[in-house]
């Protein structure tokens, strides 16, 4: 069992296994609760007659929803200055949904429409019973299975698993190449070789296409766009800068410290040029390029803040603790995990889920003077 080791602002660590990580993270955490204070609501009103009669997750801005992010756990063992704080607390197990309730929401929201599941946390692959939730979501469903981590944890073994359990797709995060700057922006003992050989291991097993995912912040990690690009090009794999967003749980975010995607592009191509190669897909997050001088690889830019996407956003997002956020930034989630544990029937929680989803908000308004950061963090939310 490998052993992992939290490293907190004080730089006191704590030494946590694998598999008990999962639920004795939250012997780290007194202070912060990072589920609180979100305008949590037991019931939206019922959508228009014509829209739930459609059995679709249809918005009132007419946007049709196909893509559902399902954060598997809260839990993370990486503790990202821009996502999670050494000191957050998580939600207590019993609010978590269990395996059945995620795949009972998987299979609920495929009869809506939703053909893509994207298996998040916190950390999924901290969760004891990852390879079951795939392969329940495979049985019920023929979805495309995608599945984000770090890749600090992974094996062969348990990729051979996952994969043949139904995970179609794997998306990597790694922010820095450099092994101190890694440390202290995961705040782990984890190192980015680990998560290269990560990566690499997704390949050799098909779990094709591989992406990678970097925030570059200001004065922390900006320097190393090239390298990231190069890393790409090295792989044969599409490295996606995401622009850092105003979800930090220390609510630290601030436009001195973003990057934009305009800036991070610029600084690529005075090493490599770069040709749009952009598809159709008009709901896709990304605006991705390949490399002028053909060598394999690409660049993605993922730019909320600069350039929002919300027109064609296709999303809703299921918390760890059974909350639906139909947009990121909600401020509003709605609860169906009292539906999931009174003995609601699927046509009461899709129904449920439509009301809900209708409700979505045109934009995230992160430049609107009155934007609120939502209470949650990435992590809490499932990124
Ligand atoms: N633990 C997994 C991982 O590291 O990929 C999945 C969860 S993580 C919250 C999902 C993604 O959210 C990561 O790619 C991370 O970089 C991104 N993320 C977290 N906080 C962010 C922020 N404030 N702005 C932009 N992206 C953020």
């Amino acid at each position: 069992m490998r052993a992992l080791q939290i490293v907190d602002s004080n730089l006191t660590t704590t030494r946590l296994s694998h598999v008990d990580s999962v639920y004795s993270l939250q012997q780290l955490g007194n202070t912060q609760d990072i589920r609180t204070a979100q305008a949590l609501k037991p019931a939206p009103a019922p959508a228009p007659a014509h829209i739930r009669s459609q059995r679709q997750m249809i918005d009132s801005h007419g946007r049709t929803i196909r893509d559902m992010r399902i954060s598997i756990t809260d839990r993370c063992n990486f503790r990202c200055v821009y996502c999670m704080e050494p000191d957050v607390r998580f939600a207590s197990r019993e609010s978590l949904l269990t395996t059945r309730e995620i795949i009972r929401m998987a299979r609920i929201g495929e009869s809506l429409g939703i053909r893509k599941i994207r298996l998040t946390g916190g950390e999924p692959t901290l969760h004891p019973e990852l390879t079951a939730i795939i392969n329940g979501i495979r049985e019920s469903t023929s979805v495309e299975i995608a599945m984000i981590t770090n890749a600090s944890l992974l094996t062969r073994k348990a990729l051979r698993e996952w994969h043949t359990s139904g995970l179609d797709r794997i998306t990597i995060s790694i922010d820095s190449l450099r092994r101190d700057r890694f440390a202290r922006l995961t705040r782990s003992n984890s190192s980015p070789e680990e998560v290269v050989t990560g990566i690499k291991m997704c390949i050799e097993q098909g779990l094709q296409p591989v992406k990678l995912n970097a925030v570059l912040i200001r004065g922390f990690n900006d320097d190393e766009a090239i390298d990231l690009a190069q890393l790409a090009r090295d792989l044969g794999i599409e490295m996606r800068f995401i622009e850092y967003m105003p979800l930090d749980s220390a609510h630290a975010w601030d436009s001195s410290k973003w990057v934009s995607s305009a800036e991070t592009r610029e600084a690529i191509e005075r090493s490599f040029q770069l040709i749009s190669c952009d598809s159709n897909d008009h709901s896709s997050t990304a605006r991705t390029f390949k490399f002028a001088d053909g060598s394999p690889g690409g660049i993605g830019f993922i730019s909320p803040v600069s350039s929002p996407f919300c027109g064609a956003c296709s999303r809703v997002r299921l918390t760890a603790d059974g909350k639906i956020r139909p947009c990121l930034f909600s401020t509003t989630e709605w609860d169906v995990l009292r539906l999931l544990r009174t003995n609601a029937t699927d046509e009461v929680i899709a129904n449920f889920m439509i009301d809900s989803t209708w409700t979505k908000q045109a934009t995230h308004g992160i430049s609107s003077p009155n934007f609120h950061q939502p209470e949650r963090s990435m992590s809490a939310i499932g990124g």
